[in-house]
C-alpha cells in the first residue's frame, strides 16, 4: 500500500494538560524529581518519560518530533534549533576522526562548506560526486566511509537523488544513506525508500511562515539515542536546541503542510510549463524535459505533486538582478533567499545561498550566472502572477515578441 505522509501526521492525538485541542507547551528548562534516585536513574538513561533538562529533551519538542517521525515514517526524530544544527549533529555522531564522507557536490551552501572547511579540522574528509551517477558515487566509497550524504532535490540545480539505488549501493557497504529532504516534504518520502536518516530544514517549507529556523533528525531510536546522550551525543553536547514555545508553533504550521504543498506544487507546475513554453530554460521536476522526470514520478506521493521549486536561466546576471529588482517592484514576490513563505521568493543561487562554492566548482555543477530560484508561493490566481511575470520578461528584453505578434506569419 502507498505510504500516506499526511494520514500520519493526521493520525496522531495530542491532548492539552487541560483537555485543550493543542498540546500544552511546557516552558520550562529544568523539571523536578520527586526522588532523588529518580535524577540519578534519569541521567543514567533509564527513567523513561522522565524529562530532565530542555537541552536534553522537552514535551513541545517530543511532540513536534514525533510528528515529523510520524510524516517521514521513521521510529522517531530529534528536533534541532535549525536545519544545520540537525545535519551537523548526526554528520559528527556518525563520523569520527579518520572517517570519510560521500557527498552529492550539489546541495545545501552551508552543508558544502561544513563538509568542505569545516570537518577536515576533525581528520573527517569528503569526497564530492555527481549523486545522479551511482557509478560514480560508488567509485568513491572506501573502507573509512561511513555516510553518504545526499538532498532529495538539491539546491539549487534540482537534480533528483535515486534513493533506492543509493540505499542498495549505501546497504552493499554498510554505511548511513543521510538524505536532506528540506525541498520536498511529504512529496517524497526517503525513508520509505532505503534512507537510515532524513534530515530537514524546518525553516523553510515545513514552518512555512519564515519566521523561524529549526531543524530534524528522523531515524532510529537507536540514532536518537545516541545523538541525545548526555555523555557522548552530538545534539546534546553541541547544544543546537530548538525552543519549546518555536517547537509548538511549528506543529501548528506543520498540520496545514499538505494543502500548502499542493498549492505550491501547482503553482510551480503551471509556471514551469509556461515559462518553458515561452522558451526559457527551465528547470522543473515535472516537467517531461527534466532529466530525472521519471524517476521523480516512481519515488513520490503523488498527491503533493513536485515541489515548489523551479529555476530559470536569464542569460547573465544583470539580466537576473533587473528581473528580480522588477518583479519584487510590482510585487510578485521578494528578492530574498530561503523556501516555502506564501509569497513566491527568488534570489540567484550563485551570488547568494551558494555563495560559499568557489567560482570555478559553481561552473563545473552546471551553476550558471543567469539562474534564478524560485520559491513559488501559494498565490490564488497564478494565471495573474504568470501574466505579470510575463510583461517583466517583456519590458527587460529577456523574452522577444513571438514572431507572429510582429505580423511575420501568414
Ligand atoms: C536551508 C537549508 C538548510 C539549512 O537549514 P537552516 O534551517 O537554515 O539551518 C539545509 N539544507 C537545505 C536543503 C536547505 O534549504
Amino acid at each position: 500500500m502507498a505510504f500516506k505522509p499526511a494520514n500520519n501526521i493526521q493520525d496522531l492525538q495530542y491532548f492539552g494538560e487541560f483537555g485543550g485541542v493543542n498540546p500544552s507547551i511546557s516552558d520550562s528548562s529544568t523539571y523536578t524529581f520527586l526522588s532523588a534516585k529518580k535524577m540519578f536513574d534519569t541521567f543514567e538513561g533509564n527513567a523513561d518519560g522522565c524529562y530532565l533538562y530542555s537541552r536534553h529533551s522537552s514535551p513541545s519538542n517530543l511532540y513536534l518530533g514525533e510528528a515529523l517521525a510520524a510524516m517521514e515514517g521513521t521510529e522517531t526524530a530529534n528536533v534541532a534549533a535549525s536545519g544545520m544544527g540537525a545535519i551537523t549533529s548526526v554528520l559528527l555522531q556518525l563520523c569520527s576522526s579518520g572517517d570519510h564522507v560521500v557527498s552529492s557536490r550539489t546541495i545545501y551552501g552551508g552543508t558544502y562548506a561544513f563538509l568542505k572547511n569545516f570537518t577536515p579540522r576533525f581528520n573527517i574528509s569528503t569526497t564530492f560526486v555527481d549523486i545522479t551517477n551511482l557509478e560514480q558515487v560508488e567509485n568513491a566509497i572506501t573502507e573509512k566511509t561511513k555516510v553518504l550524504f545526499c538532498e532529495s532535490v538539491s539546491n539549487p540545480l534540482l537534480e533528483i537523488a535515486d534513493i533506492k539505488g543509493l540505499s542498495k549501493v549505501a546497504k552493499k557497504y554498510q554505511i548511513a544513506l543521510i538524505v536532506d529532504n528540506t525541498f520536498s516534504p511529504l512529496s517524497i518520502s526517503p525513508a520509505k525508500l532505503g534512507a537510515d536518516v532524513v534530515v530537514h530544514s524546518l525553516t523553510k517549507f515545513i514552518n512555512g511562515s519564515s519566521d523561524t529556523v529549526g531543524g530534524v533528525v528522523c531515524g532510529t531510536q537507536e540514532l536518537i539515542n545516541h545523538l541525545r546522550n548526555v555523555n557522548d551525543g552530538a545534539s546534546m553536547l553541541l547544544g543546537s536546541t530548538m525552543d519549546s514555545l518555536r517547537a509548538a508553533s511549528i506543529l501548528k504550521n506543520l498540520r496545514t503542510l499538505h494543502i500548502r504543498m499542493q498549492q505550491h506544487s501547482n503553482n510551480a507546475m503551471y509556471l514551469a510549463k509556461k515559462f518553458e513554453a515561452d522558451g526559457l530554460k527551465t528547470v522543473y521536476p515535472g516537467l517531461e524535459s527534466h532529466p530525472s522526470h521519471h524517476l521523480y514520478k516512481r519515488m513520490m506521493n503523488e498527491q503533493y505533486g513536485f515541489g515548489g521549486m523551479l529555476t530559470i536561466d536569464v542569460g547573465s546576471i544583470e539580466n537576473a538582478n533587473k528581473l528580480m529588482e522588477l518583479m519584487q517592484h510590482r510585487n510578485l514576490g521578494y528578492l530574498a533567499v530561503s523556501l516555502g513563505f506564501y509569497k513566491t521568493l527568488f534570489s540567484a543561487p550563485g551570488t547568494s545561498t551558494s555563495s560559499e562554492i568557489p567560482e570555478d566548482e559553481q561552473k563545473l555543477m552546471g551553476l550558471s550566472d543567469g539562474l534564478i530560484r524560485f520559491s513559488i508561493g501559494l498565490d490564488a490566481d497564478i494565471e495573474r502572477t504568470y501574466k505579470m511575470m510575463h510583461e517583466c520578461m517583456m519590458e527587460l528584453n529577456i523574452l522577444k515578441p513571438r514572431p507572429e505578434k510582429l505580423g511575420l506569419t501568414l
